[in-house]
C-alpha cells in the first residue's frame, strides 16, 4: 500500500526541528525510516507532517570521553556494528546493532530513531538497558537526561515529552574486569528479536561485583531480570554459576503478562528466556578471557 498524503520539511538542526514539531499539529521526526514507513505504508499510521533530522549535522558518530561512550542519534545500526569504541568499550550493543534486521535497515536506521520508536521487538534497547547509561534529549524547554532506566515506557512509548527529540545516547565505557553481550533469537519470519537479552558484569578477580541483565521481546517494554542479577552478584561464573542463575529468567512472569502473537505464545518465550539468558551470560563471560 502507498502512505497517506503528508507533509515533508527537512530540518537544519535541532533547533529548527524542534521548531518545526512545535509549529505543525501531528508533526513527527523522521531519521531513517524504517521504522516509521512500514507502519505508514500500511495506514497503521499516518502522521500529516514529516521534519527529517537525516541530515542534520552533528547527530552522528560513537565517541569515548573518559568513562563514557556516547552515541549520536543518527549514527546508524551500521555504524555502530563496526564501531571498535563499542567493540571495545560497550560490545553488548554492537552485537545488537549488527544483528537487527538486514543490510538496508542496518545502513539506514538509526539508534536514535530505534529508541525512541520503542517497538516491543527491538534488540538495542535490551542491550542499552543492560549497560545502563542515559538519553540525552532536546525540546522546546531545553536539553534534559533520561535514565535509561526509565525511559522505556511500554509498546511504542517512551518518556520523551512531546516535541523533544533525541540528540545522543551514553553508556558506560568497560574497564578491566568489565563485560557485556547480547545475545537474541530472532524470529525467522520478521527478522525481529523474539526473545532477546543483554548482559553487563562487573567482576574484580573472577567474582561478579555487580550484573545488569535486561530482555526484550518479551513483554510491551524491556525489562530488567532482577532475579538473574541478584544471583550473579558474588558469583564466580562457572558454567554451572551461570546456569543456575539463568535459570531465574522467567522468575515472576506470568504467561499473561507476556507478549503472545501467531508467531509464539507468552509460555513460549518465557520458556526460551532462560536459555539466551545462558547464553547471553556466557557470550559474555567469554569476553572477559
Ligand atoms: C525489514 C525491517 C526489519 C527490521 N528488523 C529489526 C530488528 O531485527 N531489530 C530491531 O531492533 N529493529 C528492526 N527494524 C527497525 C529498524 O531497526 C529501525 O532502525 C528503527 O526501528 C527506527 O530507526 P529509524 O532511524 O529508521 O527511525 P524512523 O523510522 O525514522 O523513526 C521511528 C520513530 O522514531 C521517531 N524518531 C526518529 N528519530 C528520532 C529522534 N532522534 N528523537 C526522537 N524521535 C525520533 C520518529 O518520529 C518515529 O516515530 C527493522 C525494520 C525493518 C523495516
Amino acid at each position: 500500500m502507498y502512505p497517506a498524503d503528508f507533509d515533508y520539511y527537512r530540518a537544519g538542526s535541532v533547533r529548527e526541528a524542534i521548531d518545526l514539531l512545535g509549529v505543525h499539529e501531528g508533526a513527527e521526526l523522521l531519521a531513517g525510516g524504517h521504522g516509521l514507513f512500514p507502519l505508514m505504508k500500511t495506514r497503521e499510521h499516518s502522521p500529516a507532517v514529516l521534519v527529517d533530522i537525516g541530515r542534520v549535522d552533528g547527530l552522528s558518530g560513537v565517541s569515548v570521553e573518559g568513562d563514557t561512550v556516547s552515541v549520536g542519534a543518527l549514527t546508524t545500526h551500521a555504524e555502530m556494528a563496526a564501531s571498535d569504541h563499542l567493540r571495545d568499550h560497550a560490545p553488548a550493543l554492537s552485537d545488537a546493532a549488527g544483528e537487527l534486521g538486514d543490510f538496508q535497515v542496518r545502513n539506514g536506521g538509526t539508534f536514535g530513531g530505534n529508541v525512541a520508536h520503542a517497538d516491543p521487538r527491538s534488540d538495542p534497547p535490551a542491550a542499552l538497558l543492560a549497560l545502563g547509561g542515559e538519553v540525552s534529549v532536546e525540546g522546546p524547554d531545553g536539553e534534559r537526561s533520561i535514565d535509561v532506566d526509565d525511559f522505556f515506557v511500554g509498546a511504542f512509548e517512551t518518556a520523551l515529552d512531546p516535541g523533544e527529540l533525541v540528540t545522543a545516547v551514553s553508556v558506560p565505557a568497560h574497564g578491566p574486569g568489565e563485560t557485556s553481550a547480547y545475545v537474541r533469537y530472532r524470529n525467522p519470519l520478521s527478522g525481529y528479536a523474539l526473545v532477546g537479552v543483554g548482559v553487563t558484569l562487573r567482576t574484580a578477580e573472577g567474582t561478579v561485583e555487580a550484573a545488569r541483565v535486561a530482555a526484550t521481546g518479551v513483554r510491551d517494554a524491556p525489562f530488567r531480570l532482577e532475579s538473574v542479577e541478584t544471583a550473579l552478584v558474588g558469583s564466580t561464573l562457572d558454567a554451572d554459576a551461570v546456569a543456575d542463575a539463568a535459570t531465574m529468567a522467567a522468575d515472576g512472569l506470568d504467561a499473561s503478562d507476556v507478549q503472545s502473537d501467531v508467531q509464539a505464545s507468552g509460555t513460549y518465550r518465557l520458556g526460551v528466556l532462560p536459555t539466551y539468558t545462558r547464553r547471553a551470560l556466557s557470550a559474555a563471560v567469554e569476553r572477559l578471557d
